[in-house]
């Protein structure tokens, strides 16, 4: 049995709320990527815009964002999470180091659904890797958007990986 107590994962990282201001500026460029890509949602449906970025692990550090893409069959629509993912990896990126999702809902920070959160697992690496979330202002301007669309004092919830998707299922091997 003691093998087994001792395999009992824990999380990495402490689940916070920081103001955006106090991220260091890889954090900061998800969560602008996150934000950008948003307006791309295509989201007729739902009226209910996503974005979502991931940095790869490998020496360039690529970025890759993603928006929801819904269907008017609805199965078939595809969370901004995964989006972002499927892009990387079918560019060859396979791990990443950190992550981001923007969205709003007032005074709710939007997390990842519980199909996005194992397929982020799946790619997570071995840490448990981080993940900020954000909330969209949809009052900036396109420029300001395009620019800086958060406020130094904007929240972010700091959580990760293991917080949202304690206990995975993770692999056959
Ligand atoms: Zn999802």
């Amino acid at each position: 049995m003691s093998h087994l107590l001792n395999s009992l994962a824990q999380p990495e990282v402490k689940e916070t709320i920081l103001p955006y201001g106090k991220l260091d500026a890889t954090a900061q460029e998800l969560l602008r990527a996150a934000h950008q890509v948003r307006q791309r949602a295509y989201a007729p449906y739902s009226d209910f815009k996503v974005g979502a970025a991931f940095r790869a692990t490998e020496d360039s550090q690529q970025v890759f964002t993603g928006c929801n893409v819904e269907n008017a069959a609805f199965t078939p629509t595809s969370c901004a999470e995964r989006t972002a993912i499927a892009k990387a990896i079918s560019e060859g990126y396979r791990q990443f180091s950190s992550g981001a999702v923007v969205a709003y809902k007032p005074n709710v920070f939007v997390s990842p659904c519980g199909v996005c959160r194992q397929f982020i697992r799946e790619f997570a690496g071995n840490t448990d890797m981080p993940i900020y979330i954000g909330q969209a202002n949809d009052a900036q301007s396109p420029q300001e958007q395009l620019e800086e669309p958060f406020h130094n004092d904007d929240p972010i919830l700091c959580t990760s990986i293991f917080n949202l998707l304690p206990h995975s299922f993770h692999t056959y091997k």
